[in-house]
């Protein structure tokens, strides 16, 4: 190749990258703990072909390979507290770089603070994207209780095995989490979804959602 085919080559490429990233489809999955946010997300990246980011799965990836990320993210998570933002955000970050290609994300689990919100907006700006919408599971707290105590006989999970880390989650996320969808709901990107049904039932809303407003 010589150097003005070089050139040439390398504008069309970043022209094709731009207009990508442009068009992703970027989700962000939001509701309380059990909402069934793990659960759709496989419907959704089966349907759309989206890349699928939950940093509740990464950290607990870490905890298995005993990483020091999964030390520091294990003292918390065992205390149903969130691991502080700067790790998380910065994780979030190097996990989406990893993923070039993506036709678009779902974030599954983040951002569940307003600082991390902010971030995700000002990283997914700088990269020429944005999140498209929030999709937002609503479920009764009291029927989160039972998900929790029922997924807690299979999952293995340290964290739903105990009522009073279950209890600390669901403040937590009460406190520091849900004031997330006032950020989504402020730039017209809020939809909210009835998360009570069977799995196939809600699958259909959010597809519905989707296909509407996309
Ligand atoms: P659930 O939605 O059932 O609470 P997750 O797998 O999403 O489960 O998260 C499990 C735990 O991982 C949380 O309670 C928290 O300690 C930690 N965690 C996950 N995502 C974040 C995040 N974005 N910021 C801080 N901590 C997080």
């Amino acid at each position: 190749m010589n150097p003005k085919q070089w050139w040439l080559f390398r504008i069309f490429a970043l022209f094709r990258k731009e207009k990508r990233q442009k068009h992703m489809l970027n989700i962000v999955l939001f509701g309380p703990p059990g909402a069934g946010k793990g659960t759709q997300s496989e419907n959704l990246i089966t349907k759309y072909g989206l890349a699928h980011l939950s940093t509740g799965d990464i950290f607990r990836a870490n905890i298995k390979g005993e990483t020091d990320l999964g030390k520091l993210a294990k003292s918390y998570m065992d205390k149903g507290e969130l691991v502080p933002d700067s790790v998380t955000i910065q994780m979030l970050e190097s996990e989406v770089n990893k993923r070039e290609d993506a036709k678009g994300f779902i974030f599954d689990g983040f951002p569940r603070t307003s600082a991390q919100a902010a971030a995700l907006d000002a990283f997914l700006t700088s990269r020429g994207t944005s999140i498209t919408y929030m999709l937002a599971l609503e479920v009764p707290e009291d029927q989160l209780r039972d998900r929790l105590k029922h997924r807690a006989e299979t999952s293995g999970r340290a964290d739903d095995a105990n009522p009073e880390v279950i209890q600390n989650r669901i403040d937590v996320y009460n406190r520091e989490t849900a004031p997330v969808a006032g950020f989504y709901r402020d730039q017209d990107k809020y939809q909210g979804i009835n998360g009570v049904g069977s799995i196939e039932e809600i699958a259909e809303r959010l597809f519905a959602t989707i296909d509407q407003v996309a």
